[in-house]
């Protein structure tokens, strides 16, 4: 998608922090982080949201998940929460899926 911030940074076209990249996903440092450790990990396909994810396009999101657990292993985070904002009303302010990778402090449940 050509007005995307997402698909920008996983194409190179606009700068990150990159953690992890392969074919089909890419992983950078989130600018705002929340935690010590805060990066988010998404397809380099559009897609917007966990709420367009369909039996065509979910392989890729098995792939992120298996990428989630080498990254975090390769950083030393053995405890960490992942988190995917689906739609205004939680938060999702990139309209490209993406997972957050949030570790490094204690987390509180239920989440704000
Ligand atoms: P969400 O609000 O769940 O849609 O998450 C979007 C995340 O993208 C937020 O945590 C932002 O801090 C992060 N973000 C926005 N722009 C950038 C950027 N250029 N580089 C890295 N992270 C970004
Ligand atoms: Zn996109």
């Amino acid at each position: 998608m050509s007005d995307c911030l997402f698909c920008k940074i996983a194409a190179g076209q606009i700068p990150s922090s990159k953690v992890y990249e392969d074919e089909t996903v890419y992983a950078f440092y989130d600018i705002d982080p929340q935690a010590p450790a805060h990066f988010l990990v998404i397809p380099k396909a559009h897609i917007a949201s966990v709420a367009e994810i369909t039996p065509e396009n979910a392989t890729v999101v098995a792939h992120i998940f298996a990428v989630i657990a080498k990254v975090t292993h390769n950083l030393g985070l053995e405890s960490y929460r992942v988190v995917s904002n689906i739609g205004e009303q939680a938060g999702q302010s990139v309209s490209h899926l993406h997972f957050h990778v949030l570790g490094g402090r204690d987390m509180t449940w239920p989440p704000g």
